[in-house]
């Protein structure tokens, strides 16, 4: 059994999926350590921060340092430090979002200029799984076809027609032990073809499946839209994980329509730019405002930030680009994601998502104390 549900309220769904490296209470937001580092966040940290399972990236780690040299250290969660679950995606959505990088798509993989040295490389379904073989991940992903954001027909048609071919091939190809392998739906933001992809990656039969193809630059409505429809389609028994999203309202949109993992950089990356989420709306602490501010980035975080140190100490190590600045908010943001969805899914085992949701989405949506612009 890879997934067992535990209770749902509406579409929303609290569950545990069951891996290699111990179980995962969902809905799970993972932290994305995309060269086996979730940026300047010590694995010990990211435990006490509530993670449950981490990401890692394919095709970063095949280029540096290798599936090879990581295998031999015995294997990521050995090389990383990080004994808990680890998610792999398969590259797809790194080959097809640098897009300026591609060379040619066909029928059997796709070709690209490495962003590390400009070489020309291949992907295959059979390259994918092997890396993620070697990497020893929990659960490994298909290699897919990601489309951007409002190209056509045709071009859809084709990402979906290959998405399941190379799903169809990676699925009985060998894993490491106990390693999970879930299939990506494609179809962007048309009904028919999410629910044509839908239906012939759950024919197939995979562990779990993923939400792929949204998130890349479409409309907010039209996106949750499509998450409605795509997470129908998909078995209640097995897990869904939407790529890509881990801003709080997108977050909490995504749980309501019955999805059970998602990923974003968007945590991290936030931090790195000076900025905090918070129950205020995201404050950027190198705005004046802060310079005497003595409170806590956000009063209700119990993250080793807040419990000790101000708006205003943040501010200045921000402004002083001292590194302890951006751990500080790394830290603080990855933990206000992971308690919102530690929230979430209370919520759903009381019975009380819809209005739990609706009160957080008002108080994320705050006009008045929104950073002003
Ligand atoms: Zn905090």
């Amino acid at each position: 059994m890879t997934f067992t549900l535990a209770a749902t309220d509406g579409a929303a769904r609290a569950g545990t999926l069951h891996t290699a490296h111990g179980d995962v209470p969902t809905p799970a937001f993972m932290p994305v350590g995309t060269k086996a580092t979730v940026k300047t966040v010590d694995p010990d940290e990211l435990r006490a921060l509530g993670t449950r399972i981490l990401l890692g990236n394919t095709y970063h780690l095949h280029f540096r340092p290798g599936e090879d040299v990581i295998a031999e250290l015995g294997g990521l969660h050995a090389f990383m430090g990080w004994d808990g679950p680890i998610l792999t995606d398969s590259g797809g959505f790194q080959v097809f979002s640098l897009r300026d990088t591609l060379l040619a798509t066909d029928d059997d993989g796709v070709t690209f200029k490495s962003v590390y040295d400009g070489a020309a490389e291949r992907f295959t379904p059979e390259l994918a799984a092997h890396i993620q073989a070697l990497l020893g991940s929990d659960v490994a992903m298909c290699l897919d076809i990601c489309a951007p954001a409002g190209v056509g027909r045709a071009e859809l048609e084709l990402a979906v027609r290959r998405t399941t071919r190379w799903a169809q091939r990676q699925r009985d190809l060998p894993r490491a032990r106990g390693q999970l392998r879930f299939a990506i739906s494609q179809g962007g933001l048309d009904q028919n073809l999410r629910a044509r992809s839908s239906s012939e990656l759950v024919d197939l039969d995979f562990d779990g499946y993923a939400i792929g193809g949204l998130s890349v630059g479409e409309e907010r409505a039209a996106m949750f839209a499509a998450t409605t429809d795509a997470a129908a389609a998909l078995p209640e028994t097995k897990p869904r994980y939407f790529m890509g999203i881990g801003d709080p309202e997108g977050v909490i949109e995504v749980i309501a329509r019955g999805v059970d993992m998602f990923d974003c950089v968007l945590p991290t990356r936030t931090a790195r730019t000076g900025s905090a989420l918070t129950w205020e709306g995201r404050l950027n602490l190198r705005n004046a405002r802060f310079a005497r501010d003595p409170r806590p980035l956000d009063e209700t975080c119990a993250c080793p930030a807040c419990t000790r140190f101000t708006r205003a100490y943040i501010r200045h190590l921000v402004n002083q680009e001292e590194i302890l600045g951006l751990r500080l908010l790394s830290l603080h943001n990855l933990r206000f994601l992971l308690d919102l969805v530690a929230a979430a899914r209370q919520s759903i085992e009381r019975g009380a998502f819809a209005s739990w949701s609706a009160d957080a989405l008002a108080r994320l949506a705050r006009p008045t104390e929104k950073e002003p612009a």
